[in-house]
């Protein structure tokens, strides 16, 4: 590093005195979860009273997915601790 960019402990801590995190508001939804303000609920998908997301139908694309995912893997043969190769002997 060149000595011209050199910055001392006093200029690194006035720069960094403005980088500090700010939580983030959550408040309550109509349906009793809590979410973030200015997002459309997590838990029932509405927001300012309206339906935004389709909760039931991502739920059930969400399923769909995990299952298509399982069975190709099953068919990939990288799946092998559910079902039982080598049987024990006793
Ligand atoms: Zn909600």
């Amino acid at each position: 590093m060149v000595v011209r960019m050199r910055r001392n402990r006093s200029e690194t801590a006035k720069r960094r005195s403005h980088q500090a995190l700010v939580a983030a508001q959550s408040l309550k939804c109509e349906c009793g979860a809590l979410r973030l303000s200015h997002r459309a609920c997590a838990s029932c998908g509405k927001y300012r009273g309206r339906i935004i997301i389709d909760v039931v139908a991502r739920a059930k694309r969400e399923a769909r997915r995990a299952k298509r995912r399982e069975t190709a893997l099953r068919e990939s043969g990288q799946v092998t601790e559910d079902k039982k190769e080598e049987t024990p002997k006793s």
